[in-house]
């Protein structure tokens, strides 16, 4: 029977997860809010004595956090993919690893990724709209409006790691072309095999258009492409060489073709949302589909609230991994909380040897490398 752990969790994982720390004895204090708790919260818990502190993106996790839980904080979990809302460095310094829940939510957000890229050009909002305002008089041709076909497109996807390669995967069942954008990691392997098998569908004549899928650069994805979908971390200056903060500014936005849709389930903050609200007004692109924001939630005053891009622009709240097995599952191989709570018991029950550089979900390995 393992030592009994304090853990302190920021948001409820579901109580699957969390009975999977109580059956091993682990004092588990849930916060009980839907909201994020305040940091000063966060802050006196560590300052109690706590051994593992499970997280979620909404968390500010620095070095205030990281001095507060000195001498007892030994693992930060966090129930996301992305982390940037933890600071790495300050983690190194502190030498507390933290972990995250890859791959288990891989095919939920990319699934996501691609309904709204489908949602927004075929209009379904506005169709449903129609119906539901009693506005459907008639059976026309093109009144009073068309989408745009998905199917035999160009889709640039821009960072191919996890979440990037399931949605070629998605679009290559929707026989589209490919340009793939990577600065850091062309999978050319990965590539190759989406080639094949748009070459046997091909061969096969179960499209009568020889497909492709290639890496080109940032500039030749976005004039070709008629949908643009973002799949990058969230990389501020100074963190790495490849920054992402605002990568689409009003110079990449005017580089799409005017008849093109961006979709962004990534972070917020990769997208300039003054710019991509001007873009849409003013019709440099055709629309956008949004999971993600500078701020969250929304605010009010939102430019891409504005009514007049309405009809061009979809909004949806942060939503894309929200399946109920990809979030809750306990499973560590299936599920956001399962997973997360995983990472939280190696770390404190020292599996894999006590190693954290062989521990599978914990992110900064750097910091616990023998030569560092
Ligand atoms: P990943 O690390 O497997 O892939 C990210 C890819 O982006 C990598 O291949 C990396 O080389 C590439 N990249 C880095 N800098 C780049 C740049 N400047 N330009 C282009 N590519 C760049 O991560 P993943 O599992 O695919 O997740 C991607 C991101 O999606 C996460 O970091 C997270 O922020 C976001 N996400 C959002 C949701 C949601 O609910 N909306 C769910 C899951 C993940």
């Amino acid at each position: 029977m393992s030592k009994s752990f304090r853990v302190f969790v920021t948001c409820d994982i579901g109580e699957e997860a969390l009975n999977v720390l109580r059956d091993r004895r682990y004092q588990v204090e849930v916060y009980p809010g839907p909201q994020a708790p305040p940091k000063k919260l966060i802050l006196e818990k560590l300052r109690s004595g706590v051994d593992g502190l499970i997280t979620t993106l909404r968390d500010q996790i620095d070095a205030e956090v990281f001095e507060a839980g000195k001498g007892t904080l030994k693992v930060v979990s966090q129930i996301a993919v992305g982390f940037d809302n933890i600071n790495r460095a300050d983690a190194n310094r502190y030498k507390v690893p933290f972990t995250h829940t890859p791959d288990v939510l891989t095919e939920a957000t990319s699934e996501f990724a691609f309904f709204i890229l489908a949602a927004l050009a075929r209009k379904l909002w506005d169709a449903e709209h129609l119906v539901r305002e009693n506005r459907w008089d008639y059976w026309h041709p093109y009144l009073p409006f068309l989408g745009d076909e998905v199917t035999g497109k160009t889709m640039a996807v821009i960072g191919t790691g996890r979440i990037g390669q399931a949605i070629i995967k998605k679009c290559t069942g929707f026989d589209m072309h490919i340009l793939c954008y990577d600065p850091v990691f062309q999978n050319t392997k990965f590539v190759d095999a989406i080639q094949e098998i748009k070459d046997l569908r091909y061969k096969h004549g179960l499209y009568q258009e020889r497909m492709t899928i290639k890496y080109v650069t940032l500039e030749d994805a976005l004039r070709q492409a008629d949908y643009v979908s973002i799949h990058v971390p969230l990389i501020r200056p100074g963190e790495s060489d490849t920054p992402t903060l605002h990568l689409f500014n009003e110079r990449l936005l005017r580089m799409m073709k005017p008849t093109a849709y961006l979709v962004n389930t990534s972070r917020g903050p990769v997208v300039d949302e003054a710019a991509l609200a001007k873009a849409l007004r003013e019709r440099w692109i055709a629309g956008a589909a949004l999971d993600v924001f500078e701020q969250e939630p929304l605010p009010a005053d939102s430019p891409l609230r504005d009514p007049a891009i309405a009809d061009r622009c979809r909004l949806f709240p942060h939503f894309a991994s929200a399946g109920k097995i990809t979030r809750l599952s306990a499973d560590p191989n299936r599920g956001m909380a399962g997973r997360c709570v995983q990472g939280l018991i190696d770390v404190l029950e020292k599996n894999y040897g006590g190693d954290y550089t062989k521990m599978p979900w914990v992110v900064n390995k750097e910091a616990f490398n023998r030569a560092a």
